[in-house]
This record gives C-alpha cells, sequence and structure tokens, in this order.
C-alpha cells in the first residue's frame, strides 16, 4: 500500500522534534551533530534567536496579503540584496526550482523583446541541478531526472560540467544564455576556478549571451563570499538565490540587471506567495547577519580550520577518503567506499552529512558553526570511518 507520503524519498531512520544550533534533537533526546543544515539551508543554525525573533514578530502583525499590494519587507530584502549585488532587481519565489523558472522565462523574453525571438537556447551542463520542475529539470537533462516526464520543455544542450570550450562552442546567434552552477552541489560539490568563470563571462559578453548563475546552493555566505561568483571578480545578467537566503523558511529569489530583466514588465509572471511578509521578515534577518564582512571572515577562518583537520581525517582514512574538496563551508569529501556507508556510519556516530554525486559526502554546516563543534564533527567523521573500515576487514 502506498504510504501517506509519497515516496519520492529513500528517508534516513531519523526524526527530529527539536533543533538548537548545530544541533538536531530526536524524541528521546539523542542528539545529532548537523552538518547538512537542511541541504545548506539552515545559515544560521536551528532556531537561531535573532530569526525566530524576526519571524513571531512578523506572525503577529501579519502573515500574507498576495502581491496585489506592496509589501515594506519585500522592499527592505529587494533593497538590500541590490545594494550588496551586482543585481538592479529582484523577484521573490519560494524555492529554488521556481527561481530556475523565472531565470529561464526571464532569458527568453529578453531576446523576445530585443527582436531576436530565435535566440531560446539555453546551455547548460551535465551533472547540475536546477530543482525539480518541469524547467528545472530540463535544465538539468540528467536521465536520472528526466526519465519518464517528457516530452521535455525543449531548447536546453548540454555539455561537461563547466567545459568552457565547450560552453563557448555552442554559442551561436539561436543562443540566450548559459545556466550554470559556480560551485556545483548536488553534482558533486565541484568549484568552477576563478579563472574559467572569467573565461566564461567573457565568453558571453562576446557572443551576447546572458550568464544565468544558479547559486542557491553556494550563495548567502556558503563559499566565504556573500555569493560565490564574488571570488572571480565577474558578475552574471542573472542569478538564482534559495536554500540559504530563508535560513529555513521557504524563500527563493531571482536577481537580475536592469538590462536582463528588461522583458519582465507588468503581467509578465506572478506568484501568490512569494516575498510575503514572513518570508522576507526572515530573509531581512539572514541578510543582516551574512551580509557582513566580519561574518565572512569567519566562515573563511572556519572553512580554513574545517578543512585542514578534514585533510588529517584523509590522511588517517586512506581506504576510505580520496581527498577534499570545495569553498568556504561548502566542503566534499571524496569517497572511495560508497559514500552512503559512511553517511549511514556517520548516523550511528549521532553526525549528519549529505550525500553528492560522483561518491562525495557533503559538508554544508550552519556558518555559525564553532570551533569546537568542528572538532567535534571531525572526531565523529573519525569514527564512523573506522567503524567502515572494520566492515571492510570483516
Ligand atoms: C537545491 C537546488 C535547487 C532547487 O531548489 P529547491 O528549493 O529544492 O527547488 C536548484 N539549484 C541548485 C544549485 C540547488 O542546489
Amino acid at each position: 500500500m502506498i504510504p501517506s507520503i509519497l515516496p519520492t524519498y529513500n528517508r534516513a531512520p531519523l526524526a527530529f522534534i527539536k533543533g538548537e544550533g548545530s544541533w538536531l534533537i530526536e524524541a528521546d533526546g539523542r542528539r545529532f551533530l548537523d552538518l547538512g543544515a537542511g541541504i545548506a539551508v539552515n545559515v544560521l543554525g536551528h532556531a537561531n534567536p535573532d530569526l525566530t525573533a524576526a519571524l513571531s514578530e512578523q506572525a503577529g502583525q501579519l502573515w500574507h496579503t498576495s502581491n496585489l499590494y506592496h509589501i515594506p519587507q519585500q522592499t527592505a530584502l529587494a533593497d538590500k540584496l541590490v545594494e550588496a549585488t551586482f543585481a538592479d532587481t529582484v523577484f521573490f519565489t519560494n524555492s529554488g526550482t521556481e527561481a530556475a523558472e523565472l531565470a529561464i522565462k526571464m532569458a527568453r523574453k529578453y531576446w523576445y523583446e530585443k527582436g531576436q525571438p530565435e535566440r531560446v537556447k539555453i546551455i547548460a551542463c551535465e551533472g547540475s541541478f536546477h530543482g525539480r520542475s518541469a524547467g528545472g529539470i530540463a535544465a538539468a537533462g540528467s536521465e536520472k531526472m528526466t526519465k519518464g516526464f517528457g516530452p521535455l520543455l525543449p531548447g536546453f544542450v548540454h555539455v561537461p560540467f563547466a567545459d568552457i570550450d565547450a560552453i563557448a562552442a555552442q554559442m551561436d546567434d539561436t543562443t540566450a544564455a548559459v545556466m550554470i552552477e559556480p560551485v556545483l552541489g548536488e553534482g558533486g560539490i565541484i568549484p568552477i576556478p576563478d579563472a574559467d568563470l572569467k573565461a566564461l563571462r567573457e565568453h558571453c559578453d562576446e557572443h551576447g549571451v546572458l550568464l544565468i548563475l544558479d547559486e542557491v546552493q553556494c550563495g548567502v555566505g556558503r563559499t566565504g563570499k556573500l555569493f560565490a561568483h564574488q571570488w572571480a571578480g565577474i558578475t552574471p545578467d542573472i542569478m538564482m538565490v534559495a536554500k540559504g537566503i530563508g535560513g529555513g523558511f521557504p524563500l527563493g529569489a531571482v536577481l537580475a540587471t536592469e538590462n536582463a530583466a528588461s522583458g519582465m514588465g507588468a503581467g509578465t509572471h506572478g506568484s501568490t506567495y512569494g516575498g510575503n511578509p514572513l518570508a522576507c521578515a526572515v530573509g531581512n534577518a539572514v541578510m543582516d547577519i551574512v551580509a557582513n564582512d566580519e561574518f565572512l571572515a569567519e566562515v573563511n577562518r572556519k572553512s580554513g580550520l574545517f578543512r585542514q583537520k578534514l585533510e588529517g581525517l584523509i590522511t588517517g582514512h586512506p581506504d576510505i577518503f580520496e581527498s577534499v574538496r570545495g569553498s568556504g563551508l561548502m566542503l566534499g569529501i571524496k569517497c572511495k567506499v560508497a559514500n552512503m556507508d559512511v553517511v549511514n556510519a556517520g548516523y550511528d556516530n549521532d553526525l549528519l552529512t549529505v550525500p553528492a554525486a560522483d561518491n562525495v559526502v557533503r559538508i554544508l554546516p550552519p556558518l555559525n558553526i564553532t570551533d569546537t563543534e568542528i572538532n567535534d564533527a571531525v572526531a565523529r567523521l573519525d569514527a564512523a570511518a573506522s567503524q567502515v573500515s572494520k566492515g571492510l576487514k570483516l
């Protein structure tokens, strides 16, 4: 019999009733150190007092009005994002995949309004992830996500991830945009080198192609800059944001330059919930804390500490781990054994990690994880690895 929850997930046999900072707690009081943060969502940990206060205060005032009216919290958050980034304008969504939908629509509408309606092609990468909407799965293109759901939204071509020459070779006078993750997330935590991102920007400029960056996972302080592309000193035309921006409250956004957004007038797009007062109250509180040089410097310092400890862990378990990669507190450990064996052994040691493709275990802790918790996390990974090793020898 089908369960009451549509069985689209293979869930771990864990259920949490409370969160405190970097910790998740089960009903029996068992405490897990959370290096997954709801898949890069809980950037300030669980039950953060500032976010809780912002949410509760707003909950007592006004939850939802629709976008038929002005929403002051939304304007305030858009102003903050515009102030802190390349963007001139922002549309709020409830998720990353809705941000992908708008990014696709915006890029195509741009060329339509420029009198080049034939420019619909979007170049994307194999192994990428842009969400589970019909547009998102067509954009990512992998058979794992698309099989059985055809016919897919046409107009996408796929090249190997971050192969800049292959992307450039696809650019022609029917190309609308390139859509790419600056740090590949679900696909296995692979940062695009700064020089390659710069080269990509140059190719886009040369061919007049719009650059859409998907920073749903790598954005909002995750890599130690507010947005990952800032490391390369380039700017996109359109950027998708979600996950961390709401700190756990469903919120996403599309940021764009005035030029890229020029086709999107009244009536061209909408969302009932997108950017409602509750979501934006939390989003503002997240931005007030994360969009801060001292906060980001701490993310970078902790990233250095975590990485150094993980290098040591790998040296100690050459049978289990191959290498560490990533950026900031978006780290991946490439495994020699099945990554799920490490994730499962983590559960046994009260530690939560997240698997990714390419046999990687993802480390995506709250950005305000403490040094003590980092040491504790590596000790638990060490115990988990020893447990997997023992299993190998049996
Ligand atoms: C998670 C993710 C998405 C989809 O976000 P949802 O909120 O799950 O729709 C899109 N792009 C990237 C890079 C992601 O990591």
